[in-house]
């Protein structure tokens, strides 16, 4: 599978906002938007400054959805065109079905720091949802679906060192975390305010819909 090999911190740059791509990096004063660099762009050009094009704020919305799950786009424009499929805000539609992957899902369990971490915990084989093993990142959980670990104690220890160096993490309401085990279950849909990245969902369509 095709996936992003450079540097994470430089899309947050470009979209001045903290994606937190990096884990705990991204919660100390490393993180290069606290250094005041949040207005600078990446590369050579990144201060040149003026007024955005419609096009440009449009874009810029699609990219930082994508960026901030990880997507490449050719896999972002499949979940928008699945999206499109439904009734409803399309939006809307397009966030729940990103929330619903299961490496964003393994990231709000925080079974793992970041989104990345939570991909490579599930390619390895530590994750199993409904009793099988899940080593593909973008499948689409479902309510009633349960996420577990992988019967051994290298794939426990690692998630509960996890669990236990960000205790103060809250799980959202429509995941159900038994930190003890640890294992979870998908108890509702996520709902818009379940994502926490600010973004204006109906560019993104716009911008897609060219
Ligand atoms: Fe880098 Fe994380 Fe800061 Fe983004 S939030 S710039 S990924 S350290």
């Amino acid at each position: 599978m095709a996936r992003y090999l450079g540097s994470s911190c430089k899309h947050c740059r470009r979209e001045g906002i903290k994606l937190m791509l990096k884990g705990v990096r991204c919660e100390t004063a490393k993180c290069p938007v606290e250094k005041r660099e949040r207005h600078l762009g990446p590369g050579q050009h990144g201060w040149r400054r003026g007024r955005k094009s419609d096009y440009a704020v449009r874009l810029r919305e699609k990219q930082k959805v994508k960026r901030y799950y990880g997507l490449l786009e050719k896999q972002f424009m499949r979940y928008f065109q699945q999206a499109s499929r439904r009734k409803g805000n399309t939006g809307q539609a397009l966030l729940s079905l990103l929330e619903r992957r299961l490496d964003n899902v393994v990231y709000k369990l925080n079974f793992a720091p970041s989104r990345k971490a939570a991909r490579q915990l599930i390619a390895h084989g530590h994750v199993y949802l409904n009793g099988r093993k899940a080593d593909i990142p973008d499948i689409t959980v479902r309510i009633g679906d349960k996420i577990t670990l992988k019967n051994n104690e290298r794939s426990r220890k690692r998630v509960k060192q996890q669990l236990e160096a960000n205790p103060s993490f809250t799980v959202q309401g429509w995941l159900q975390l038994d930190p003890e085990k640890p294992a979870a279950t998908v108890v509702a849909l996520p709902g818009r305010e379940d994502v926490q990245l600010v973004v204006e969902e109906h560019l993104v369509v716009e911008a897609c819909s060219r």
